[in-house]
């Protein structure tokens, strides 16, 4: 079960629970090998960790390991926490295992009670021919279905398709008709072993596109914090991390701009509590070391990114971190721009925090393209121009994301105009039509700026951060708002001043997240007023969580 919490960019923080147990998203599934535990799992809570990850696989196959884990996988692991456990696909590609029985590892993850069971799914290669790529994605397939029929527990369906986005698209399809809990998009290593970010990311939003909002999506293999801000930004919450360990006996030392050898560092470019007491000369058991700054520099990019989706500047974060390496920065740039409208109908319409345009890319960032989009509707006698949004009526130059963004070269401008005009171009710019023709407005004394809109009643109040205008139930009566059709039974508790869940929404034409809207009963009567947390496809797709806040 997933719940939304707080969305930004395409990413988003929310509740996954899994069986009794729940963790927060976006997060990072720590992957633990059985054989080799430099730091033990009841250590991992100290540096942030809430889920662990093994290979159901290893312990299968080695008897000893097998026996402790029979006896329960929480007790053998020392964790109490949630336990992934993975079904050996991997190792099929990378240690040439031959076909795993997916039934009989099915089984084993339930005897030894993981808590995410993964069926063995068909690596495919980025190189296998179509042919073969179909042939692995019709098998897997058939086995996510047979490992529903196996399992209760939370189900991952690994989704394959290699670099074919039809077969992607196919893959996702399929994997629906299971109803699994968690989608993992599988065989992507290769590319980023290559840097192949670009197809990398493109494969990731042609899943998106094909997946339901309302489950997480595992970036599978997904390991170094260099790529997690991107990789959230268009969709993903879940990772897992092999990575920390294998640089740490590789001599690599992780940052969030890449990886460094230890031997190359005269200094320790981090603050984590390994890296602040210490210097590369003195560090005596070096594996060790670099095993838990490696650790402790996963979570914190976990952390920033959480923060930067509450603070709505995740793809400023994105944009930053991309600049660490150009194929990063091509990957973000060529899928912003072939999936703007996807991208767009996904991201918060208005944010609290403002627009910092970094660079060409900038201009395909959702911001712009709707900000494009709804100036359409708009006509005025006087405009000024700012980049990259183009010709902007005066009247809105305090009106978000023209006066709350910030780019280089263009100065910023809030021009005056009658307040009554601002008003309605502001709600032009928002709504389209209305019949407001005569009404007041209420300035604020200490800022200067509108604050409350009424005739005879109060029609609605300006918003301070983001100059949008926010009606009233009666001021709606008056705009051409967009309609959340909810169910009978909703109704009494809407109008009493609840909130809409969006299992009672019966339709939700056009909306994003964020916008303002109506809520209405079946009749078109409004009931309320408030905030769309999720667009019209969310709202018909998730069962539990708001849909809008009412106000
Ligand atoms: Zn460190």
């Amino acid at each position: 079960m997933f719940e939304l919490l707080d969305r930004d960019a395409n990413g988003r923080t929310g509740k996954f629970t899994i069986g009794k147990k729940e963790i927060k998203t976006p997060n990072i599934a720590i992957v633990i090998n059985p054989n080799r535990m430099l730091v033990p799992p009841k250590e991992l809570k100290g540096f942030g960790a809430d889920l662990i990850i093994t290979n159901s696989y290893i312990i299968y196959r080695n008897q000893k390991l097998r026996e402790k884990a029979e006896k329960g996988l929480h007790k053998f692991l020392n964790w109490s926490g949630p336990i992934y456990t993975d079904s050996g696909t991997f190792q099929m590609y990378s240690q040439n295992v031959k076909d795993i029985n997916s039934e009989e590892i099915i089984d084993f993850q339930e005897k030894i009670k993981s808590d995410i069971i993964t069926p063995v799914d068909m690596f495919t290669l980025p190189d296998d021919s179509k042919e073969t790529a179909r042939k692995k994605l019709k098998e897997t397939s058939k086995r996510i279905l047979s490992a529903r029929g196996l399992t209760k527990k939370t189900l991952n369906a690994p989704i394959q398709g290699g670099l074919f986005l039809d077969l992607r698209k196919k893959a996702c399809v399929e994997a629906k008709k299971s109803n699994p809990d968690l989608f993992s998009i599988g065989g992507i290593v290769p590319l980023m072993e290559q840097y192949r970010f670009r197809e990398l990311c493109d494969i990731i939003l042609t899943c998106k596109q094909n997946l339901p909002f309302s489950k997480p999506v595992h970036a599978f293999g997904a390991g170094h914090p260099m790529v997690f801000s991107l990789l959230t930004a268009f969709g993903c919450d879940l990772f897992d991390s092999a990575m920390y360990s294998i640089a740490a006996r590789r001599g690599g030392y992780l940052t969030t701009n890449g990886t460094h050898q230890f031997e190359n560092l005269t200094e320790f470019p981090c603050s984590c509590p390994m890296c602040a007491n210490s210097n590369p000369r003195d560090v005596e058991n070096k594996e060790e070391f670099l095993t838990k700054h490696n650790l402790y520099v996963t979570f914190q990019e976990i952390r920033t990114i959480r923060q930067a989706i509450k603070e709505d500047s995740l793809w400023e974060l994105v944009q930053s971190r991309v600049r660490s390496h150009p194929k990063l920065l091509e990957a973000f740039e060529y899928n912003l721009k072939k999936y703007k409208r996807f991208i767009s109908k996904h991201d918060n319409i208005s944010k609290k925090s403002a627009f910092f345009y970094s660079g060409k890319e900038s201009e395909y960032r959702p911001e712009v393209i709707l900000a494009k989009e709804r100036l359409k509707k708009v006509k005025s006698k006087r405009y000024f121009t700012k980049k990259p949004f183009g010709r902007i009526p005066v009247e809105l130059s305090g009106v978000y994301p023209f006066s709350q963004s910030i780019i280089p070269g263009e100065p910023d401008k809030r021009v005056r105009s009658k307040p009554e005009e601002a008003v309605k171009k502001t709600i032009e710019y928002q709504f389209g039509k209305h019949k407001l023709k005569k009404f007041k407005v209420e300035i604020s004394r200490k800022t200067g700026r509108i604050r409350r809109v009424y005739s005879d009643k109060l029609l609605g109040t300006i918003r301070s951060y983001d100059g949008l205008f926010l009606p009233t139930k009666e001021g709606a009566n008056f705009i051409d708002m967009k309609k959340v059709v909810v169910d009978d039974d909703a109704v009494p508790f809407v109008e009493n001043g609840k909130s809409v869940f969006a299992k009672f929404v019966k339709s939700a034409k056009g909306i994003l997240p964020s916008e303002e809207v109506s809520v209405v009963d079946k009749k078109g009567r409004i009931l309320a007023v408030g905030k769309a947390l999720l667009n019209e496809d969310e709202m018909k797709d998730f069962n539990r969580g708001m849909a809008v806040k009412t106000r």
